[in-house]
């Protein structure tokens, strides 16, 4: 066997081997000690889960999917695409791994290392899904049409409009980034949203090095074009302000010595802490990092407006308005609904709302058969005392207008799983189960209650629905409860598995989506990150960066890009990072 025909077939066994990607062990050696970390990519093999259609449908349905980012991609991974006529619209015909692109701006990580070509991915599904590389501009819900444009400039010959007809929509398109209208946003800051938008940053970082080194500029010049500002103190940012100081650390200072000591990042927050949607531990943990290694935070103050020279902003606590040259300005600060989904809720009713509306089974409310998932949507939880008379009327098996310990007990299971809200809120109050919430008015145990205490029982407990943030573990969760239910929705139709129906007869089809936190990283440089693990955990420092390296190779989506993120990584160790202007 040749060397060639050797590799050509490793290479095939690594990627059609299914078992090899559900199971990565990885040894991180910390510097405290060293552990092992076993992570597992829990994929759902499609093709135990299909679906049997109905013989008189023999005309398969057709799903159309918008997007394929962290929700498209993960809900095509699963879907089984025997049982539909499966058509994927998006303007970007890859798939990128959003939690690396700000290693991408400093040359950590090639952009090629972190995106995954979906033909690829069609190519494993045995070509079964269509791919169109376009954008929808317009969704027509009365008529179930979309209108689509081809939309990279270019004069090769046909049409760059079309429209397709669909059974189901999947709304996955993700989120724009929010300038709140801040003026000289769009034309004078740089966004970390896309791959390209990283390739931008690296590019400009170089150019501010070189042009502050060029002949005939005086210092206060030099030290401009090395001012470098980060607005939004989120994990994006100072993530990102994390990377550029490792980059202007290990790598920059050595090539242009005579700057060194102009060199400054400021991180603008108009919160009061950095990485506020994090533990307080690990907020003053970074502040005091950011403190030590020169990074310049800023909190309590809001960019009124960026032009191509300075930065101007409001310093909350005192009123005042103060502007600050700058090279860069990378703007992170949140994202919007897209305007072809604002147009599209306007259509159905939800024109008030900032962001798309699903019930808990990710279906659009007021539209039939169109699900949304990820940043574009959100879920809006049934709040527990909308239904509070009929749970009480369901649960009173003897019609006795009270309700003992034992009809309580019948339909607790119910309530929890169609009011997830109920179980935080007895986790707040360190209560057991929800009998434990059957008191009088004086604070006493009871062994029934009637409607009024019911709804005393029960009426905070929605104080603790919550919206759940826009990440990446959502969008991927949500993906592939999504595909389990298209996968069963013929076969469960007689069969519901869902929580019971209060308001009616008999069950819900399926179960709702739940939503479970596997934890979050905020690397922060200098070979440390900190970490929100699941059960409160909270780590920080060199061991959690090797955490997250294992996680974060673990979770690539094809074996490929897996070997080419750890081997950029390593590199980086050795070589150190790429400077050229590429
Ligand atoms: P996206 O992944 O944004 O995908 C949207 C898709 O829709 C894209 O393919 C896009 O091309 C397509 N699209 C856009 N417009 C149209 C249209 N008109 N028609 C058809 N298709 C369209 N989350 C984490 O959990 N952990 C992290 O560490 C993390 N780090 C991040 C770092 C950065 C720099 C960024 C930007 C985000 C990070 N996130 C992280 C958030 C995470 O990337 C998003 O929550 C996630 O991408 C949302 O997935 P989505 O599928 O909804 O949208
Ligand atoms: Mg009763």
């Amino acid at each position: 066997m040749t060397i060639l025909s050797f590799f050509t077939r490793a290479s095939r066994a690594f990627n059609g081997y299914p078992a090899s990607s559900k199971l990565l062990l990885l040894c991180t050696l910390s510097l405290s000690g060293g552990g092992v970390v076993a992570y597992s990519e829990a994929q759902v093999d499609a093709s135990k889960t299909s679906v049997q259609v109905n013989e008189k449908d023999c005309k398969k349905k057709r799903v159309v999917v918008l997007g394929t980012g962290w929700a498209g991609i993960s809900f095509l991974k699963d879907l089984d695409v025997s049982a539909y006529d499966v058509q994927v619209v998006s303007p970007r015909n890859y798939f990128a791994f959003t939690p690396l692109l700000p290693s991408v701006t400093c040359g950590t990580i090639e952009a090629r290392s972190i995106v995954e070509p979906v033909r690829n991915i069609i190519k494993k599904r045995n070509g079964e899904i269509q791919f169109w590389e376009a954008e929808c501009m317009k969704i027509d819900a009365a008529n179930k049409k979309l209108f689509c444009r081809y939309t990279v400039e270019n004069n090769l010959v046909g049409n760059d409009e079309f429209s397709l007809e669909y059974d189901y929509l999947v709304i996955a398109v993700g989120a724009q980034v929010n300038t709140f209208n801040t003026p000289g946003v769009l034309e004078n800051c740089f966004f970390l949203k896309e791959v390209e938008d990283a390739q931008k940053i690296r590019r400009r970082v170089i150019d501010c090095f070189e042009k502050a080194v060029l002949p005939g500029l005086s210092e206060e010049e030099r030290r401009i074009n090395l001012h470098f500002v980060i607005v939004g103190g989120g994990p994006t940012g100072v993530e990102f302000a994390a990377e550029l100081h490792d980059f202007v650390q290990e790598d920059l200072i050595n090539l242009y010595p005579s700057v060194k000591d102009l060199v400054k990042i400021t991180v603008i927050q108009s919160g009061d802490h950095i990485l506020n949607m994090f533990d307080e531990r690990i907020s003053s943990f970074a502040e005091q990092k950011f403190r030590r290694d020169g990074i310049e935070v800023q909190t309590g103050s809001r960019v009124i407006s960026v032009s191509d020279k300075e930065i101007t902003m409001k310093l909350k606590a005192k009123g005042e308005i103060c502007s600050v040259p700058h090279g860069l300005v990378v703007w992170s600060t949140g994202v919007e609904t897209r305007p072809f989904v604002k147009d599209f809720m306007g259509q159905i009713g939800q024109a008030n709302r900032r962001v798309l509306a699903t019930d808990e089974w990710l279906r659009v409310k007021g539209c039939e058969d169109v699900y949304a998932l990820g940043d574009c949507a959100t879920i809006n939880q049934r709040k527990v005392m909308e239904d509070i008379a009929a749970i009480f009327k369901a649960a009173d098996k003897d019609n006795s207008d009270f309700l003992t310990v034992e009809e309580f007990k019948d339909v607790i299971d119910d309530i929890l799983e169609r009011y997830p809200q109920v179980e935080h809120y007895l986790k707040s109050k360190h209560l057991r189960d929800v009998t434990d919430l059957m008191k009088d008015s004086e604070g006493n145990y009871i062994d029934k209650v009637d409607i009024e205490g019911f709804k005393l029982a029960l009426c905070q407990a929605d104080s603790q629905v919550k919206n759940l943030p826009a990440t990446a573990q959502v969008a991927a969760q949500q993906g592939a409860y999504l595909s389990k239910c298209f996968n069963r929705k013929y076969k469960w139709k007689d069969n519901p598995e869902g929580p019971r129906r209060f308001r009616g007869s008999g069950r819900h089809q399926f179960h709702p989506f739940q939503y479970k936190h596997l934890g979050q990283f905020a690397p922060l440089g200098g070979e440390q990150a900190a970490a929100e693990l699941p059960g409160d955990w909270v780590s920080m420092g060199r061991s959690t960066q090797w955490l997250w390296y294992s996680v974060y190779a673990s979770k690539q989506v094809s074996w490929r890009t897996r070997v080419l993120v750890v081997s950029d990584w390593t590199r980086r160790f050795i070589f150190g990072r790429d400077s050229s202007r590429i």
